[in-house]
């Protein structure tokens, strides 16, 4: 029984504050802390681990009370979730300044930012869960729908999707239960197993699986059986990844594309060892945390030696972004490293383009905005297959969480266009109120992250965060309508810092300019950060575009 008062978003077209930008950042944060949305909404919990909308109850109240007095001349400061001043400003640019889980770079430890949590000092903001504008389930989807159709094209050719090919990957859980769908939708076969079988049942519930194989011979019959026939279907099975990828190995199967997105980066309390139960290791947990962490690696170590040798053997494989293959080197697989990361391997060239998760939401809370707007991109870019292909397949297969809303990639320009066409959409009322857009942190200019999406720069300037900065600086002085910094998100506490930007078009004039400046700038920084550490195609893109990129000559 919950104890707090959290209101759902307001929805429809009138006003409950005294203007649409502050209106917009009011019903995304009550969004976030939608029962559909939020992991655990008694704790303010939206996603990814301890990823908070606001620092506590009472900097929630204190926010929604802000907001809804705040002037249109006026900015708010939040401060890891604490409204913490309204300061003058102007009416052009954002009604809300947003910083986040910030800390020092020598101080930037798990340790020392769980003190300070503790205290009641600061909350960790993950990516969109502490800037507002997260989505749901949709936005992984995407994501890994993205992905796997890169793979297809860089592997199969440019308009390729994974028709008649195989997926073997694992980890089937809150993320990684993408993945069986994202493959379906690209018209190829998932196999994929999980080492608890509720897991399984959820995501058939759901419909992000089609079927649960019985044994490990009926999963592997059926998938080869679908490749034949060029069925998009998805399988799972339950079992240790290590034993099954070591299994289907060795029975001379060869998958299109090996990869796993079991919870490797937590070797204590995500990841399960081999050769024992699943009750058994809940047990072991607890009694001998240590002995866990070593059979954990241990399996790990199995696990990406199977990959590896389906590399060898003449897969695709990346890790998808779960330190699998640091745990495997951990316990001596010296060449755990040998297979790439997903960014260098098939996201970094979209980067390049300044290509990244658009994502858009209708204010009016009213799902037939969203359907207008699916429209209207399909007819704003007629030769984008891929994009189309991804519309109707999420109007057919996406359910709504929250207030009803959309994500897609867009390139430098695209995005610009996108969103004015969303402005005149609301000019001319075809929607019901406004529509706000925004991006996951995860994006072309706005993250670094050594680990995951700067791993491996050309120049080795994956830790640089220069950009993040400037990216924030820009989308700011450009005139978005709540701008955040964050660090931690993704990879936890000193691994990672990055921005968020979010703009609602409310169908005046002057939001015009604003779209256009902050649509141009926030891609185009992205552009030129990859242009920087010298890749060609990020440099054809501003070539072939507006950018100006001095030190480059361009
Ligand atoms: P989760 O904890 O919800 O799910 C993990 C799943 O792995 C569980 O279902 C668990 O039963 C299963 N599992 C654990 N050990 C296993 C083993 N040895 N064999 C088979 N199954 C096993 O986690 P999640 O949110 O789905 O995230 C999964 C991982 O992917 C995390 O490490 C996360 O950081 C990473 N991730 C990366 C990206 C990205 O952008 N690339 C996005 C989301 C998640």
């Amino acid at each position: 029984m919950s104890t707090h008062n959290i209101p759902l978003p307001p929805t429809g077209s009138t006003l409950t504050t005294k203007g649409w930008h502050q209106e917009a950042a009011l019903r995304c944060l009550l969004n976030n802390l939608h029962p559909e949305v939020a992991e655990d909404r008694e704790n303010l919990i939206v996603y990814g681990g301890n990823g908070q909308a606001a620092r506590n109850h009472q900097a929630l109240q204190d926010i929604i009370h802000a907001l809804k007095n705040l002037e249109n001349n006026e900015t708010l400061m939040i401060q890891s979730g604490k409204p913490v001043a309204i300061l003058p400003s102007h009416e052009h640019g954002p009604r809300v300044l947003i910083a986040n889980s910030n800390l020092v770079p020598h101080w930037a430890t798990w340790e020392h930012f769980n003190k300070l949590k503790d205290e009641g000092l600061m909350m960790y903001g993950q990516m969109t869960a502490g800037s507002w504008i997260y989505i749901g389930t949709q936005g992984i989807l995407q994501g890994t729908y993205e992905t796997f159709m890169a793979a297809a094209e860089k592997h199969y050719g440019e308009g390729s999707d994974l028709t008649g090919k195989l997926v073997l990957t694992a980890g089937i859980g809150g993320m990684g239960g993408a993945q069986p769908l994202a493959v379906k939708m690209a018209n190829g076969v998932c196999l994929a197993c999980d080492v608890e079988e509720w897991r399984i049942e959820k995501r058939l519930k759901t419909r992000y699986l089609d079927v649960l194989c019985k044994s490990f011979d009926e999963a592997i019959d059926l998938a080869l059986k679908s490749v034949k026939e060029k069925k998009a279907i998805s399988i799972g099975v339950v079992g240790n990844a290590a034993d099954f990828f070591k299994y289907v190995y060795d029975k001379g199967i060869r998958p299109d594309l090996v990869t796993d997105q079991t919870s490797a980066h937590d070797p204590l309390n995500g990841y399960v060892p081999h050769k024992m139960t699943v009750a058994e290791a809940l047990a072991l947990r607890t009694s001998n945390p240590a002995k866990y962490v070593e059979l954990s690696k241990l399996t790990m170590g199995e696990h990406v030696k199977a990959m590896l040798a389906f590399q060898k053997a003449g897969s695709h494989v990346f890790d998808y972004g779960n330190n699998l293959r640091e745990g495997a080197k951990q316990v001596g697989v010296t060449n755990a490293y040998d297979f790439p990361g997903f960014v260098p391997a098939y996201i970094r060239p979209l980067f390049c383009k300044g290509s990244g998760p658009f994502r858009w939401v209708a204010l009016s809370g009213d799902p037939e905005d969203i359907r207008v707007t699916d429209e209207a991109m399909k007819k704003l870019f007629p030769e984008n297959k891929k994009l189309h292909n991804w519309l109707d397949k999420a109007q057919e297969m996406v359910a709504f969480q929250g207030l009803p809303a959309r994500i897609c990639w867009l390139n430098y320009g695209e995005r610009e266009k996108a969103g004015l066409m969303f402005n005149q959409l609301v000019r001319e009322g075809k929607v019901k109120a406004p529509i706000v857009i925004g991006r996951d942190h995860l994006d072309t200019g706005s993250v670094t992250s050594p680990n995951r999406e700067t791993e491996g720069m050309m120049d080795g300037t994956d830790a640089v965060s220069d950009w993040s900065l400037l990216n924030l600086m820009i989308n700011t002085m450009n005139g978005a309508s709540w701008t955040s910094f964050h660090h931690g998100g993704g990879v936890g506490i000193g691994y990672s810092q990055h921005s968020g930007m979010v703009i609602c078009a409310d169908g005046s004039k002057d939001m015009d300019e604003r779209l256009k400046r902050v649509l141009n700038s926030d891609p185009g920084m992205g552009v030129a950060r990859h242009a920087d550490a010298g890749y060609e195609i990020a440099r054809e893109t501003a070539r072939k575009s507006s950018l100006k990129l001095p030190s480059l000559k361009i």
